[in-house]
């Protein structure tokens, strides 16, 4: 059995003070499931606070992306090495904003992600397909292609370290989510195409869905065969409704 995990992408919400009052709401709250990994994604921000409110609790923190390099003359860009020794243990990588934003590329996600590993952070990497790809019947080709530039050069050993997350990005933040059935037969075709490189790492492989998790469609989500929980944004703002989201997983 794959241990669940729910993950919170905050993206630019929350100052220092809106941080640490969110995160007192989560840990008086029922936040803890034995059967779930909790992750908090702040903004960069608020990542200090929030690794020293929660130290020695059951909430894990993660940056919501980082720089392929590891130093030198990046303006804006945070390195592995500086959320590591913050004490961040997750780092969102690839998310659709940033490729949306950013032109983050697959092969950019790689590099990313192979900076993440070698510096011992965990990254959640996102892949998802456009309406108009869904639209277009081409979801399996796109996603298929994302995974094969994301994971390029890995092994059982890197596969062994990371998390998926399969955001479709017309669900994002639009509060139309996949239902169960359209989210597990991407997610079996995720987990398939992975099984090409190993077929156990990909077993063992933890998927999560994004894209409108609340705590009212969470549990359906999370019962499917091959997703493993949530990648949330606009829920994980609210402690009632992200500790609803962690009770279901
Ligand atoms: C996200 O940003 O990763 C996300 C899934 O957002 P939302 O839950 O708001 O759709």
């Amino acid at each position: 059995m794959r241990q669940k995990i729910v993950a919170g992408n905050w993206k630019m919400h929350c100052t220092v003070a809106e941080t640490e009052a969110l995160l007192k709401g989560l840990l008086e709250g029922k936040s803890q499931n034995d059967r779930a990994t909790v992750v908090v994604c702040p903004p960069f921000t608020s990542l200090e606070a929030a690794c020293n409110l929660l130290k020695g609790s059951h909430i894990r923190v993660g940056g919501q992306d980082m720089s392929e390099h590891p130093k030198g003359a990046f303006t804006g860009e945070v390195s592995a090495e500086m959320l590591l020794t913050l004490g961040v243990s997750f780092v969102i990588l690839g998310h659709s904003e940033r490729r949306q934003y950013h032109a983050e590329s697959d092969n950019l996600i790689n590099r990313k992600a192979k900076a993440a590993l070698s510096a011992g952070l965990t990254p959640i990497i996102c892949i998802g397909e456009t309406l108009t790809e869904r639209e277009a019947g081409q979801t399996e080709q796109v996603v298929g292609t994302q995974i094969d530039g994301v994971l390029a050069g890995f092994g059982a050993v890197e596969l062994g370290k990371l998390v998926l997350a399969y955001e479709p990005v017309w669900a994002i933040g639009t509060g139309r989510t996949a239902t169960p059935a359209m989210a597990q037969a991407v997610h079996r075709f995720i987990r398939e195409r992975v099984s090409g490189i190993n077929q156990d790492a990909a077993a063992k492989l933890p998927i999560l869905y994004g894209g409108s998790v609340k705590a009212d469609n969470a549990r359906g989500l999370f019962e499917q065969p091959d997703i493993d929980g949530g990648l949330v944004g606009g829920a994980s703002l609210k402690a009632d409704e992200f500790i609803g989201i962690i009770n279901a997983a």
